[in-house]
């Protein structure tokens, strides 16, 4: 096994799996197995008021039943809390991390981008309603994304607002915990959907305010029901049907760009599999950011809202 390869899945477990999650997991699986690395599955539960229970064993069927088979042990950032509580503490007790009580409405009338007003004010985790935030000093910087090439940033987007690491309400940010979690599990290698490019500047400046070095990251297009509408659980994806896996995996590798053989022509879901790891090329990946897929992906259309 490859030991400077560590790739991952990190569905959220608000929904079952669907084309689009699982054009994600076959995209990160492939250039994990192409490369002799490693594949984990990481369940992103930190919003847990929208996981719905029993979604995450239903994912883990689905991708076995693709025999999207992932190493070592499944994380979920549910019981990772104190692991990043420490990381907040520490980074409090260094003066990189401060509290601040703006409001949504104050912050608008800053103009919309955070001034960073309360990094001199003496905030401390009793104050009521305070949310903390990292101090970033850095500009964004562009990258150059392993599928879709150059990414730059827009001049007017350089300067990043000191990041929100724990909300008000209490939760973990999003960009905080995909950071600690990929540093953790000694990710090496983000393969993801297109719709997370234009954060991936805040997350790499998040790494480096933190000392970490940032991974090296891979887009690939999203599926949508119409343009800027992704395929989602809100738009009422179609469950990925576990009986026609075949199918489904030929779905996806035709999606990405790739000319594949049909089912029939495979005897097996591993075998079918083994061919797709032979054929994965990151420069055959389409470069766009999201394709229309047929209606009979999602049930918005057919069903009344
Ligand atoms: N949990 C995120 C999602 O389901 C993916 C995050 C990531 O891949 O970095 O959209
Ligand atoms: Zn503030």
């Amino acid at each position: 096994m490859h030991k400077n390869y560590v790739g991952r899945f990190a569905p959220s477990p608000s929904g079952q799996l669907h084309f689009g999650s699982l054009i994600t997991a076959v995209a990160s699986y492939l250039d994990a197995k192409r490369y002799d690395g490693k594949w984990l599955v990481r369940m992103e539960d930190i919003d847990e008021p929208r996981c719905i229970e029993g979604i995450d064993a239903d994912i883990l069927t689905s991708l076995e039943k693709h025999n999207l088979l992932w190493d070592d042990e499944v994380i979920y950032q549910s019981q990772q809390h104190s692991r990043y509580q420490d990381t907040l503490d520490q980074l409090v007790g260094q003066q990189r991390a401060y509290f601040c009580t703006c409001t949504r409405k104050q912050i608008k009338a800053m103009g919309g981008q955070y001034s960073g007003v309360c990094r001199d004010k003496d905030y401390t985790n009793s104050t009521p309603d305070t949310a903390l935030r990292l101090k970033l000093d850095a500009t964004l910087q562009g990258f150059d994304d392993l599928i879709m090439e150059r990414f730059d940033v827009a001049t007017s987007e350089l300067k990043a607002e000191d990041v929100v690491l724990k909300r008000r309400d209490g939760l973990f940010s999003y960009n905080l915990v995909v950071v600690l979690d990929d540093v953790f599990q000694k990710v090496t290698h983000v393969i993801r959907g297109c719709d997370l490019i234009d954060v991936t500047p805040l997350q790499q400046a998040v790494y480096r305010a933190l000392d970490f070095a940032p991974v090296n990251y891979g887009h690939v297009p999203v599926a949508a029901i119409a343009p800027g509408r992704k395929l989602s659980k809100q738009n009422r994806a179609t469950p990925i049907n576990n009986e026609t896996p075949k199918e489904n995996l030929v779905k996806a590798m035709r999606f990405l760009g790739f000319s594949f053989p049909d089912a029939a022509e495979f005897d097996s879901t591993s075998e079918l599999l083994q061919h797709a790891v032979s054929v994965w090329d990151r420069k055959k990946v389409v470069k766009m950011p999201e394709i229309i897929v047929p209606q009979h992906e999602s049930t918005y259309y057919s069903e009344p809202l």
